[in-house]
């Protein structure tokens, strides 16, 4: 018998610009994301609130068959312009991740407190992306854990008291990581805080997700293609219980950590059809009882890179688990690309 609960999860979309004139990389037009708020309409995806899921999940009630969720970075103005329109007439929960201190900034660029209260109206929860949008897990130099610690903790909690003030009252705690990047210093930065966090490597949020390392989907550019979406859309959580590295910050030496992922359960899974892809390439997992390991099969570039497993689902013809083990490679001197 498959643990139903372990199964089901929500794929989370993540969107930056509604725009046809923005960069490709981090866009969407708006007859892209109305296709995606079509397809998932008539395909039955009950589109879903974070602050519910989570509680939903907190007391270990069933999600929904088919669950998804719609997450926009930034707050970017186009947002507003395009996408205010889908969302009157859709009418379904999405969360945006604002960040404060470059609204005021950069105004122009960015959607005001007026716009983000009316977007509330029509569904939008306003959530924390930090004030600044900066790399988060880069200490300066000659600083202390302490003091970056302290740093961190203003660019969450500054961020979420203007947030909570502008709109009305205390928001649910969500916090998106700017460019996905988080360590476990940072995670539990957030827990104590009572924040859940939503990185920027692909995979479905299910009941064995760690709450401060939630994956999403990336909804643009490439993966705007409804086929691929779909699929994903479709996917399951991998039930992993054990990650190995256990942060995605690596030193630059670490050309290829290796990676050891173990699973709660192999009930709908056969382990020989579970396939990992790095950079382009597919590489073949090392199994041992619920465990298995991963040899990198090129070097870490530096900057951002994942690594995805997939196993198609005994059970549920068609669904794939998914899980993506995300790395972060610095420079020598400690840098990386935005
Ligand atoms: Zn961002």
């Amino acid at each position: 018998m498959v643990p139903v609960l372990a199964q089901s999860g929500v794929a989370i979309l993540q969107y930056h610009h509604i725009s046809d004139d923005t960069p490709r990389v981090t866009s969407v037009t708006a007859a892209e994301l109305q296709q995606h708020l079509e397809f998932l309409q008539t395909n039955n995806f009950e589109i879903i609130d974070l602050a519910k899921v989570s509680a939903l999940l907190a007391s270990d009630q069933a999600l929904p068959e088919r669950a998804a969720a719609i997450t926009i970075d930034d707050g970017w103005r186009n947002v507003y312009e395009n996408g205010l329109p889908l969302f009157k007439r859709y009418r379904v929960p999405f969360t945006i991740f604002v960040n404060p201190k470059l609204m005021r900034e950069a105004p122009h660029l960015y959607m005001n407190w007026e716009q983000l209260r009316e977007l509330q109206r029509y569904g939008a929860v306003i959530a924390n992306h930090s004030q600044s949008h900066g790399h988060m897990t880069r200490r300066l130099p000659n600083e202390s854990e302490q003091q970056w610690q302290q740093r961190q903790l203003a660019e969450i909690l500054q961020a979420q008291a203007e947030i909570d003030e502008q709109l009305g009252g205390p928001q649910p705690r969500l916090f998106a990581y700017p460019y996905g990047e988080y360590d476990p210093a940072l995670q539990q930065l957030l827990e104590q805080q009572g924040f859940i966090g939503f990185g920027q490597h692909s995979g479905v949020w299910g009941r064995l997700t760690p709450l401060t390392a939630i994956p999403r989907f990336p909804a643009a550019a490439q993966y705007a293609n409804l086929t691929t979406l779909a699929t994903k859309l479709m996917s399951l959580p991998l039930p992993v219980v054990a990650a190995e590295p256990s942060s995605m910050m690596v030193a630059h030496e670490q050309l290829r950590p290796p990676v050891r992922l173990t699973l709660a359960t192999l009930a709908d899974i056969r382990p020989q059809q579970l396939t990992c892809f790095f950079a382009g390439a597919r590489v073949t997992p090392q199994w041992q009882a619920n465990s298995f390991s991963v040899s990198l099969p090129s070097d870490l570039p530096i900057g951002r890179s994942r690594l995805n497993c997939t196993a198609p689902s005994v059970s549920k013809s068609g669904r794939f688990y998914w899980y993506s083990q995300p790395f972060v490679r610095p420079r020598a001197n400690g840098s990386w690309p935005d």
